[in-house]
């Protein structure tokens, strides 16, 4: 199988590519919208094009592109048949020989570089393969994009072991919010309050931001309230939680909001201006846990007969 796979090593797998696009301002201006690059070389008269943008202008999109020439498919239909169904890109690697800039219109050949030797990983077994592209403009070589995939065959998942529940994560306290969660484990919700303007605040803060004020007092939240907005998380699934569940953000009758559970409904009950009322639960932790953190929780109970079936 190895001399098979290394066959492919040095064969073309695109030739005389072109770019279906000249460099051009709105991708570049996508590009830096999503990257979040307010870099001033890429707007203006003398705008360059981001230089990790080299790949953007070889790709094919769906249709693809003209100049491939099969050796790269030959080697997946290969690697698939050797049970490496399953791939991965690892990484990609760019040198920049010169910036392109709107108008350039971009040719590029692409080599199949390496096929490795067979290698284990956590992922599975199977092959890295390196493809490199040389990208010119006008025949000259302006940059080399390297990019690396792994093509394996997916290693058996392994069960998780039965045992005790995960830890529920604990809230983290800091000295901003220390009172906060003292008052959750006696059993009081409590609220800041500026003392120099009044203004309510939840969560707790050093300072009030509708004056500046560093200094407050707290006042006990009734414990009323409506659910204002929530979401049913489904993914990423946590250890110690069941999905799907619900997540509210809670409008106490003094007018601040808190995000926390909602009880006493399926998920999928859960709806905006339910009214809800404040309740504390203490949450059992497994045996030999040293890390301690408030194990009490502040969560609104849905008022009995108010949760509607319908939409
Ligand atoms: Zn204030």
């Amino acid at each position: 199988m190895g001399a098979r796979l290394k066959a492919y090593e040095g064969q073309a797998a695109s030739v005389a590519g072109k770019g279906k696009d000249l460099v051009n301002e709105p991708m570049i201006r996508h590009w830096c919208e999503a990257m979040d690059d307010t870099d001033p070389a890429y707007t203006g008269p003398d705008a360059i094009a981001p230089p990790t943008m080299l790949q953007a202008w070889t790709m094919g999109g769906l249709s693809g592109h003209s100049g491939r020439t099969g050796a790269y498919d030959e080697l997946f239909d290969l690697l698939d048949e050797a049970g490496c169904t399953s791939v991965v890109a690892t990484d990609c690697e760019q040198e920049y020989l010169r910036p392109l800039r709107p108008g350039d219109e971009v040719g590029f050949d692409t080599v199949i570089e390496s096929v490795s030797d067979r290698k284990t990983t956590k992922l599975g077994t199977g092959y890295f393969v390196t493809t490199r592209t040389d990208v010119r403009v006008g025949g000259d070589l302006v940059g080399t994009h390297r990019f690396r995939i792994l093509k394996y065959a997916p290693a058996r998942q392994k069960k998780e072991p039965e045992g005790p529940r995960a830890r529920r994560p604990r809230p983290v306290v800091n000295r901003d919010n220390a009172g906060f969660w003292e008052g959750v484990e006696r059993h009081h919700l409590l609220i800041q309050r500026c003392t120099d303007c009044g203004t309510l605040r939840h969560p707790w803060l050093p300072g009030c931001n509708a004056c500046g004020g560093p200094d407050w007092d707290t006042v006990e939240a009734s414990g009323e309230g409506t659910v204002y907005s929530y979401v049913v998380m489904h993914h990423p699934p946590f250890p110690a939680f069941d999905p799907p569940y619900a997540v509210g953000l809670i409008e106490l009758a003094e007018g601040v909001r808190i995000v926390s559970n909602v009880v006493g409904v399926p998920y999928d009950k859960v709806r905006i201006g339910l009214p809800v009322r404040l309740e504390f639960r203490r949450y059992d932790e497994p045996e030999g846990d040293a890390e301690g953190g408030p194990s009490v929780l502040p969560v609104f109970r849905v008022l009995e007969g108010r949760a509607g079936g319908e939409g």
